[in-house]
């Protein structure tokens, strides 16, 4: 069987020549009657439930795409739809007006009420399309191993089925054979099991930079897999000697994007250690996960870590003995205003003109507790924050 894959058909050029047979529910033809939408051997369509046909035109408004869809070749420019009738009726019958979807306010829009630029959207998205080319028999019993009732494979699983050869033969060896003491390693930093292809997509989404189809595509015929190999051990190489310590938290990161943007930097694994270690124990850092980045940006970027902040009744009492003792002594409540010469050296503030803010900062060791707790105004603590 021969399978081709296409990306540069649109939904407009599938919508040429739709016709919908309201009677029989069935969409019947597309492409400018080049394609059957609904073989005989299909159900009928069933999306039409005001949910999940909303949900095709939803995705196609936000960009999302909307999966990979199979064509039969029957004859030569004679296609069947062999999975995907369902999307491509929703939109087929969106596109001519059969029903309308809620926009942003709430209001029910057909398809010809939507803006252009909305309507260009749609028409313009590109489909992913596999052209398979075979005897009946062939294709029908490959259309079964992609949907055996109860698992439907991954998105690798049926990438592997499509673009089967020597490349994918040689990966599945190296990346999904339980036998090697690498699996093991490999679970540290990647999620899921190499039977499911896991560790074999991160490989390929690593190397091409998350264009795991068209890789696949290119190499399909090569007699060795290198390039996917090397690209592999070097960011699990990378990992694993800056961080020394193996921690649960680090599985499942983006290492691939990690590693292009920071293995040209140099690290001292022992102070990474370090480092790493008094974030996981410091009970103000909410997000661990975002430790490890953080760490690799040379420890600047606090919103990776998502902090825990002041709770508004700290806030409200500290303001409140603050206001007290600053009026007793004719000063402002701001402290730092208070330091000042200007205007504000004896001005009050209101409660929501100022912030809590940490008197030893959070990053020099400060908690984010009440005795370390102060409210400025919000210009001098915004003054504060960029130093
Ligand atoms: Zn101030």
């Amino acid at each position: 069987m021969k399978t081709t894959l296409r990306t540069d058909i649109t939904v407009k050029d599938i919508c040429q020549g739709f016709q919908y047979n309201e009677y029989e529910g069935k969409g019947l033809f597309g492409l400018s009657g080049t394609l059957t939408i609904q073989p005989e051997y299909q159900r009928n369509y069933i999306y039409a439930d005001g949910k999940k046909d909303v949900a095709v035109i939803d995705s196609l408004l936000k960009e999302y795409p909307l999966g990979l869809i199979y064509f039969v070749k029957v004859a030569e420019e004679k296609f069947e739809v062999l999975d995907g009738q369902q999307r491509i009726t929703s939109f087929g019958r969106y596109v001519t007006n059969k029903f309308a979807v809620k926009d942003e306010n709430g209001m029910e829009q057909y398809f010809d009420g939507l803006p252009t630029d909305k309507q260009k959207i749609i028409l313009d998205a590109k489909l992913v399309i596999y052209e398979c080319e075979g005897e009946e028999s062939e294709i029908k019993e490959w259309f079964k191993t992609i949907n055996i009732v109860g698992v439907p494979l991954n998105e690798q699983e049926v990438n592997n089925a499509i673009f089967s050869g020597p490349f994918v033969t040689l990966a599945k060896a190296e990346f999904s054979s339980s036998q090697t003491a690498e699996v093991q390693k490999w679970g540290a930093y990647i999620k899921g099991s190499e039977k499911r292809q896991d560790f074999l997509e991160r490989a390929l989404d690593w190397v091409s930079k998350g264009q795991i189809v068209p890789y696949m595509s290119r190499h399909r015929y090569d007699d060795n897999i290198r390039e996917l190999t090397s690209y592999f051990n070097s960011v699990i190489d990378w990992v694993s000697t800056t961080f020394e310590d193996v921690e649960k938290e680090m599985c499942g990161l983006e290492w691939g994007r990690l590693y292009e943007e920071y293995h040209a930097t140099a690290y001292s694994p022992k102070k990474v250690s370090e480092q790493l270690q008094a974030l996981l124990e410091d009970p103000f850092v909410i997000n661990k996960k975002g430790i490890f980045e953080y760490i690799l940006g040379g420890s600047v970027d606090k919103k990776l870590l998502n902090v825990r902040i002041f709770s508004e009744a700290t806030k409200k009492s500290v303001y409140a003995t603050q206001t007290t003792k600053a009026k007793d002594e004719g000063t402002s409540n701001c402290p730092h205003c208070a330091m000042g010469h200007g205007a504000n050296k004896t001005k009050i503030w209101a409660l929501k003109d100022m912030d809590a803010d940490h008197v030893t900062a959070w990053i020099n060791g400060g908690s984010t507790d009440i005795e370390n707790c102060q409210t400025l105004c919000k210009t001098d603590n915004r003054a504060k924050g960029n130093r």
